[in-house]
């Protein structure tokens, strides 16, 4: 059996570790084009700071390939023929599978202005010749917009000033980052970045842009803002155009589509995982969930398929953490989109009454605060910005349903720095209302 594995990132490696740790005899290829290691994506921006060097960010030894017996392939895909089985590469060489692994992750989704792309200017910070661009153009002085609230967005905006540019942040939507925080979080997010010198914009649209005498002008509804160069931020798509006309189902999106086992609806002996799939979350949607640990689990989900088990892929319970400048955010459970407040999504079934509340504090004159979100008086979810918080222990105590007051008195548990931070108190000011 010839198992090909396409991105060494954390679902394809992932999956190939899988694969030979069930397999001895197997032969597995993994092909990639970006870096003979695997690295960690999200340590981009420490790169571009200078505070690691990308040989930092491998997250194996670089004996890995010879210990688990991977033929190595730095190529990239141009194309997959599933009837003939076989990979078309850019160097002109092909490729034949017995199953095919595509993890294939994302590149950032582009800005819809037209001429946008046709002059150098226009950046994003997703891959690593993304980073090398960013890097070549980014010139201490320089203006720059980096456009989009997200996560990606917030880490570029930081890095570029660290630099040394100018920097205007421009957020579309009324709230800093709509998906994973509410406006009393964003708030006091938005509020440290400017607190840091930058331009930080909220609920501002931009209708287009133009280039003259040799700048970028971005248009907005009561202004023109001219800078030497974008960073577009809005988001990720999958990394698939090169899939198009190959018969592999993709989503309107480009997502990969894919069964329960993470094999495609469409083509057999092929499998997808990590950012480039689409998936069923927990509430019955279908969407890639574009996240590190998520693209692990269903790397080693894809694995077990390949190799012949029953397989059905569904994430657990959310968590992930971050950092806004030098704001911790740890979030865990169910936390409703801001951007929707009142919308439950991912809890319970459809038109599910429940009884919602939420409560909430932030220390008063710092970054730090505290949300508990209870469905029926039981706790679902949490998001904390400013001080660190061990994810496990909130899970634990979703899965134990326990009780908001229970959870407020045994909230130094999940604590982590301990010796750096004031132990949580409950505040005065700390409040509780209906809804999520
Ligand atoms: C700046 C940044 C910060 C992030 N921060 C966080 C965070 O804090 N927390 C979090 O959970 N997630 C974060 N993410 C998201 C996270 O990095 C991704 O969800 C994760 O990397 C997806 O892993 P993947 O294996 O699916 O794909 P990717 O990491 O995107 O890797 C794709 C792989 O496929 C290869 N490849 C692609 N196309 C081809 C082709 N045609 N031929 C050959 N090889 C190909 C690439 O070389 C690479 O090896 C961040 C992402 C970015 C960009």
């Amino acid at each position: 059996m010839h198992f090909v594995v396409v991105g060494n990132s954390i679902a394809g490696i992932e999956a190939a570790i899988a694969l030979r740790n069930r397999d001895a005899h197997a032969k597995i290829t993994v092909v990639s084009y970006e870096h003979d290691h695997p690295f960690a994506r999200v340590a981009l921006m420490y790169i571009f700071c200078g505070q690691m060097r990308l040989q930092d960010t491998e997250f194996y030894d670089r004996e890995l390939y010879a210990r688990m017996r991977f033929e190595r392939v730095r190529d990239l895909v141009t194309g997959v023929d599933p009837v003939a089985k076989r990979l078309s590469l850019k160097s002109g060489s092909y490729l034949h599978y017995d199953r095919l692994l595509l993890a294939v992750g994302s590149v950032g989704r582009r800005l819809p202005w037209p001429g946008a792309y046709d002059q150098p200017g226009m950046h994003h910070f997703v891959t690593l010749p993304d980073l090398e661009g960013v890097n070549a153009m980014a010139k201490p002085g320089m203006t720059c917009a980096v456009v989009g609230g997200g996560l990606i967005g917030v880490e570029s905006a930081e890095v570029l000033h660290l630099r040394g540019l100018k920097v205007h942040f421009l957020i579309r939507e009324p709230w800093y980052f709509p998906v994973a925080l509410d406006n009393a979080e964003a708030e006091v997010v938005a509020a440290h970045i400017r607190h840091h010198g930058l331009d930080c914009r909220t609920a501002t649209p931009i209708d287009g842009m133009e280039r003259k005498g040799g700048k970028m002008v971005l248009k907005m509804p009561d202004e023109e803002l001219p800078v030497d160069f974008v960073v577009g931020a809005i988001g990720v798509v999958p990394n698939t155009k090169f899939l198009e006309g190959s018969g592999i189902a993709l989503t309107p999106g480009g997502a990969i589509d894919t069964a329960d086992n993470l094999e495609s609806v469409s083509t057999p002996d092929v499998f997808a995982a990590g950012d480039c799939a689409n998936v069923t979350w927990p509430d019955g949607s279908r969407r890639p969930e574009q996240i590190w640990y998520t693209s692990r689990d269903q790397g080693r989900a894809a694995a077990r398929a390949m190799l012949g088990d029953d397989v059905k892929y569904r994430r657990g319970t959310w968590y992930n953490s971050a950092k806004f400048f030098d704001i911790e955010y740890t979030t865990a459970g169910f936390i409703p989109f801001a951007a929707k407040p009142h919308k439950h999504q991912g809890v319970g079934a459809p038109g599910e009454e429940a009884h919602w509340q939420t409560w909430y504090q932030q220390v008063p004159g710092q970054a730090i605060t505290q949300r508990i979100v209870c469905k029926d008086g039981r706790f679902v979810g949490f998001n904390g910005l400013g001080t660190r918080w061990d994810h496990q222990v909130f899970m634990r105590w979703i899965h134990e349903r326990r009780a908001l007051d229970w959870v407020l008195a045994h909230m130094n548990e999940a604590r982590f720095d301990e010796e750096f931070v004031e132990p949580f108190r409950v505040l005065p000011s700390a409040t509780l209302v209906d809804g999520a």
